[in-house]
């Protein structure tokens, strides 16, 4: 049954004020908490180098019936980076199937950074799409006669998760991409040159650099997010972006690899579906409850948003989102369902 409208205002409000307190405790970070920030074409430098990015931050929710929360600098812009790699993955698997694409990309963390030039040689593969080796792979997997029609796809699937139609490529990240992008460019070859990958290896890493260079604002990573969380649906503009059978897929690599070689550690500790970026956005998905996204640009020594994982820790434990919390941990099911009460189980015969 839908909420009153003052139940709803009142809601909201509740959920405004909360979001703003968690902002400013979040705000303060004690000195040595950052380990480097990341600009494109400068790559990774020390915290005693940055300007105005050691105070950006902003913290945006999106429920399941689209309401969106935000806080701090919601509407700044910034390039999705690694976590494009989650809506590749979605639209390769779209493209192609899920055992096409399990044939060219794993679904095992590699527990090695992003940037890693190790492979599954067994199966010889890339470990898994959150990896940029992984990411290459099903960028190439991505259909369309030519790279400007590959983009225009990854963009409009892009677009749909946001329910943004303006999302787009930001030209002079993807220009400074492209100048520092030995080590990417390195990986593609080797895959190639094992088989892994086939193809013009400079189209192809120019379009995962385009991909990465995609701006959006915290507020469109919530949409995002919540899209994943609502099985897909835009919980704005009611589109389906991807086939309901592959919702599980897209959750489960985000849920094991999501998080560079920090995933098993935020599996134990936040336990949702997410995503990083070097740009300092995270992406969680709450399957059925919310999308979150934070942005703020300084990292940890993986590569995580310091004040993006500290966010969704204290969310993800205040509500009891972990997915294998107990029911009497998690708010939100108080909040809608009451629990049901265990049924008395005679030992099978
Ligand atoms: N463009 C970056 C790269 O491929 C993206 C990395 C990231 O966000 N981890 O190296």
């Amino acid at each position: 049954m839908p909420e009153p409208p003052v139940e709803r205002a009142r809601a909201a409000d509740r959920i405004n004020q909360r979001l703003n307190e968690l902002y400013e405790r979040q705000l303060l970070l004690e000195e040595g908490s950052v380990a480097r920030y990341y600009a494109p074409g400068r790559e990774y430098y020390g915290p005693e180098l940055a300007g105005e990015e050691r105070d950006r931050f902003a913290i945006a929710l999106a429920a399941p019936e689209g309401d969106v929360y935000t806080a701090g600098d919601w509407d700044v812009g910034f390039a999705l980076q690694s976590i494009s790699k989650v809506f590749v993955y979605a639209l390769a698997l779209h493209d192609h199937g899920r055992d096409h694409v399990l044939e060219h990309v794993g679904v095992e963390p590699s527990g090695d950074a992003f940037n890693s030039i190790v492979f599954d040689e067994r199966n010889r593969r890339p470990f898994n799409p959150m990896v940029n080796a992984g990411a290459l792979v099903t960028t190439d997997l991505v259909h369309g006669k030519d790279p400007e029609e590959k983009l225009e796809r990854i963009l409009g699937a892009l677009r749909a998760y946001a329910g943004n139609p303006s999302i787009d490529v930001d030209w002079d990240v993807f220009e400074h991409e492209l100048e520092t992008a030995d080590r990417n460019r390195a990986t593609a070859y080797l895959m190639r040159s094992n088989g892994m990958l086939s193809g013009d290896v400079e189209a192809i890493l120019a379009l995962y650099l385009q991909q990465c260079s995609v701006t959006v604002t915290c507020r469109d990573l919530a949409v995002m997010a919540a899209t994943l969380a609502n099985g897909c649906v835009n919980p704005v503009t009611a589109d389906r972006v991807l086939p309901r059978e592959y919702v599980r897929d897209v959750l489960s690599v985000m849920h094991t690899c999501g998080m560079y070689d920090a995933a098993g550690q935020w599996a134990f500790d936040v336990g949702v579906p997410a995503k990083s970026g070097v740009s300092g956005g995270i992406l969680a998905a709450i399957p059925g409850k919310m999308g979150m996204a934070v942005f703020s640009p300084g990292l940890d020594h993986h590569g995580n948003s310091v004040r993006g994982v500290r966010v969704c820790e204290e969310v993800s434990g205040r509500l009891g989102l972990h997915v294998f919390a107990t029911e009497g941990e998690d708010a939100m099911l108080a909040d809608r369902t009451p629990a049901r009460p265990p049924r008395v189980q005679s030992a099978p015969a």
